[in-house]
């Protein structure tokens, strides 16, 4: 089998982690519409928020460049393992969200880009997703 696309235990699967994203206390109280306990999960590319909870752009814009690090595996000594606290944006705010990794989600290359694998051989996989039942990024 020189064609790993051939192989039937070729492994096109990738693991993220589903992040839980919570307000917590800080030292001064909170200017932003974020009050303790508000909080969203990102599901690979998702965003979910409980019904009818916001949640203010500012410190989502200081969330984003964080999150999909923390989404994949880190080694145990990198700070990205250990730190899971990031200060909201308005320096009179008190607001703090805290990044919990509650599980993993376990996706498939083809499903989620058009690109294909070093050793796919080619973009068949990404082509075949079309007829396909649509199960979603987020299975
Ligand atoms: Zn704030």
């Amino acid at each position: 089998m020189d064609n790993p696309a051939d192989d039937h235990h070729f492994d096109d699967t990738f693991t993220l982690f589903d992040l839980r994203v919570e307000v917590v206390a800080g030292d001064k109280p909170m200017v932003c519409n974020h009050p303790v306990g508000t909080w969203f999960e990102l599901r690979g590319e998702n965003l979910i928020l409980p019904p009818g909870q916001s949640f203010p752009i500012y410190p989502l814009a200081a969330l984003l460049p964080i999150l999909p690090a923390k989404q994949r595996m880190t080694e145990p000594a990198d700070w990205m393992t250990t730190d899971a606290e990031i200060a909201c944006p308005d320096p009179h705010c008190g607001g703090r969200f805290r990044i919990t990794r509650v599980g993993k989600r376990t996706f498939r290359h083809g499903e989620v880009t058009v690109v294909p694998m070093p050793g796919s051989g080619g973009g068949s996989r990404a082509e075949r997703r079309t007829d396909e039942p649509d199960q979603g990024a987020v299975g």
